[in-house]
């Protein structure tokens, strides 16, 4: 069994703070527009729909679809990098783990796993359903 990827640790910035905070909980969240209902991704100050700021973090149910991928084989240590469209409507870019690369096609439902980092929060990923 090879040994694990090394995920490196995210970068936590004002915007993205609440969303690793619950991260660190297990908890995946993402930012909604309390005045258009529209979640989006990535985080921002202002909804990219209406030009609201009342944001707020909405519990997401952590499935998805995907929306394109790609396997990156020449890698040390290979793996998975997607776009996957949330159940919720936006499309975040992530990574698909514990697969069969060869298994993987667009359309293909996933469930987000927290991965662990080097020492950060723990990121959000997804595998097959
Ligand atoms: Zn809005």
């Amino acid at each position: 069994m090879a040994e694990p990827r090394k995920v490196p640790s995210p970068v936590v910035t004002v915007e993205t703070q609440t969303f690793w905070n619950a991260a660190r909980e297990r908890r995946f969240v993402v930012p909604t527009c309390g005045a258009c209902g529209k979640a989006h991704w990535y985080p921002r100050a202002v909804c990219p729909f209406c030009g609201s700021d009342k944001i707020e973090w909405r519990e997401a149910s952590g499935r998805g679809t995907i929306y394109t991928y790609s396997v990156m084989r020449r890698a040390k240590e290979p793996y998975a990098i997607a776009y996957v469209t949330l159940a919720e409507g936006p499309t975040m870019l992530t990574n698909i783990v514990d697969c069969d690369f060869d298994a993987l096609a667009i359309g293909q439902p996933v469930g987000v796993v927290f991965v662990e980092t080097q020492d950060g929060p723990p990121v959000p990923m997804f595998r097959l359903q």
